[in-house]
């Protein structure tokens, strides 16, 4: 199994893509799956693009198929994937009653040049990125995992069903949304997201995340109405105003006591020429907490503030949504399922209940929405034995990381007889 895990982490992490654009990368998993007695779903079926903020143009999708065919990648699944998105998701039925899972696995990589060093195995072995984005977060080792597991869990040996989730686009935090608007989580009862590296040791594995912060970029634009600055000020609409109104607004919100609160603004840009009234701009900016509900009530200061801002400038103005991931509340009853799973099989020395993962991830928003449907959700960690930290362009997990993940999953799966909640 772990030739094979190596194997295919090697071709996925040479063909390394940027979010969305994933196209590669789910024609390999759809290769991988090809033979499996199991229930597949792509483009439409698996992802809704059409609220999805800043999605790849037509023309980087095109290149990114063109790029797949050329690396020998089945050219209808290329086109196709291209066309219609990149997410894939795979249902594969249990042999009995038990609950229905969900299992994220993320896909995508991140706008890094890998090292070429000698020092970086990828480049010495001869499996460094040949496309200017870079596996920089283990999500090559992901894909892997899941391709590895769906094919032990299609015995069906297991009570319930497993639906396996290749997520687009986690970096930037849009893939998850999208899927959900597809129904990825429609029936599901438990949901697990895996996430390697972490600098933890090689193979530990962790039953939850702690310390994940909710976040929510967005982007706001202001539009008005151009007029002479000196010849006729009173016909124009000042949209630069309204983004100076919000900006300092936004930046003076109170902080809680009760959560770590943050907002900023990072950037503006707005106007012609001095003497023209600006008639619009554009500004973005985000909110963070290390509770839920506090972010979600920041970003409703922000809404009323831009709703303020414009009517008292007499602008019109529009709040999207460009990125979404909220805390992890992981479940304890799953959590301890999943730590005494991983006591079984590694041992104490080799299971740790929590670990912190400051970083987002959007798998919390497949976790949310799973828990607010009555299911369980958490967040597992399985350590990378990285050097260097995630996102950076020596970054790498040690191989030997792969094989202790996919037999904790399986065990996960196959265990849950004893816990069934149907
Ligand atoms: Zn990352
Ligand atoms: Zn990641």
């Amino acid at each position: 199994m772990k030739n094979e895990l190596v194997r295919l982490r090697r071709e996925i992490h040479r063909h390394a893509e940027l979010p969305f654009l994933e196209v590669a990368t789910a024609s390999l998993v759809l290769r991988e799956l090809a033979d499996l007695p199991v229930r597949t779903r792509v483009g439409r079926d698996a992802m809704d693009r059409t609220s999805v903020v800043d999605y790849p143009t037509a023309a980087q999708l095109q290149e990114a198929a063109e790029r797949a065919i050329a690396a020998g990648f089945d050219s209808a699944t290329a086109t196709a994937t291209a066309a219609d998105g990149t997410a894939v998701i795979v249902d594969i039925p249990g042999n009995r009653p038990g609950p229905t899972w969900a299992l994220r696995f993320d896909m995508d990589g991140l706008p890094i040049q890998e090292s070429n060093s000698d020092d970086h195995l990828p480049a010495r072995e001869g499996f460094a990125s040949r496309t200017a984005a870079m596996h920089a977060c283990g999500h090559d080792g992901h894909t892997a995992i899941g391709i590895v597991l769906a094919r032990l869990l299609s015995d069906g040996n297991f009570p319930g069903n497993v639906r396996i989730l290749f997520q687009p686009a986690e970096e930037g935090a849009r893939g998850a949304a999208a899927m959900i608007r597809a129904g990825a989580l429609d029936g599901v009862d438990r949901f697990l997201a895996l996430h390697l590296g972490h600098s933890l040791p090689a193979g530990l594995a962790v039953g939850t995340g702690v310390g994940v912060q909710a976040t929510v970029k967005y982007r706001v634009t202001f539009a008005g109405v151009e007029a002479h600055a000196a010849g006729a000020p009173q016909e124009g609409r000042n949209a630069l105003a309204a983004a100076a109104t919000t900006i300092l607004h936004v930046l003076a919100l109170p902080r809680s006591s009760k959560a770590t609160t943050n907002a900023n603004i990072g950037t503006v840009h707005g106007g012609t020429a001095t003497n023209i009234v600006p008639a619009s701009c554009v500004i973005t900016g985000e909110v963070r907490s290390d509770s839920g509900d506090t972010c979600e009530d920041l970003l409703a200061r922000v809404r009323s503030i831009v709703a303020g801002a414009a009517q008292t400038w007499g602008v019109a103005a529009d709040l999207e949504i460009t990125a979404e991931s909220t805390t992890l509340e992981s479940d304890d009853e799953l959590v301890d399922e999943v730590v005494s799973a991983a006591r079984r099989l590694f041992g104490e020395a080799g299971a740790q209940r929590t670990a912190l993962m400051a970083a987002s991830d959007d798998a919390t928003i497949f976790a949310r929405e799973v828990q607010r449907a009555g299911g369980l959700a958490t967040y597992v960690m399985v350590g990378g034995a990285n050097r260097y930290p995630h996102h950076h362009p020596l970054f790498d997990i040690d191989e030997a990381s792969l094989e202790p993940a996919v037999r904790w999953l399986d065990d996960i799966i196959r265990s849950a007889d004893d816990q069934a909640s149907e």
